[in-house]
């Protein structure tokens, strides 16, 4: 998924133009996407001169340390609201469960789209 560098974008609307389904819009300056309505398709990534549209592989570290993160600011909750220590444990047996899960769905929704290859 896309998504905007506010450091790099200069708001020069290009983007918004040329968004075919009106995913982006100038806020403050800047150009934002409304991944609600964005179907995909590149082109803000490939018009973009400033290399301000960028990748979600970029964030893959971003988003693992919000995730450890979450899972420990759940732990504390659980322990504090549920009484004790053995609750942190179980807590984090069930976010294990819960990102196991998130990783099969990966794996099987890859293993379904391979088969749009021939659509
Ligand atoms: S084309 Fe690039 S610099 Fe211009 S508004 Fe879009 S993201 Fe920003
Ligand atoms: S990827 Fe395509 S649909 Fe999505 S915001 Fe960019 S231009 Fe619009």
């Amino acid at each position: 998924m896309p998504w905007i560098d506010e450091k790099k974008c200069t708001g020069c609307g290009i983007c918004i133009e040329r968004c075919p389904v009106n995913a982006i819009k100038e806020e403050e300056g800047k150009a934002k996407i409304n991944m609600n309505e964005c179907i995909h398709c590149g082109t803000c990534h490939d018009v973009c001169s400033r290399e301000a549209v960028r990748h979600d592989g970029e964030k893959i570290p971003e988003d693992v340390k919000a995730n450890v993160e979450m899972t420990k600011k759940f732990m504390e909750a659980c322990a504090k609201y549920l009484g004790d220590d053995k609750e942190k444990r179980k807590c984090l047996m069930r976010m294990t469960k819960y990102f196991n899960k998130e990783k099969l769905v990966a794996e099987k929704t890859l293993e379904g789209i391979e088969k749009l290859k021939n659509m």
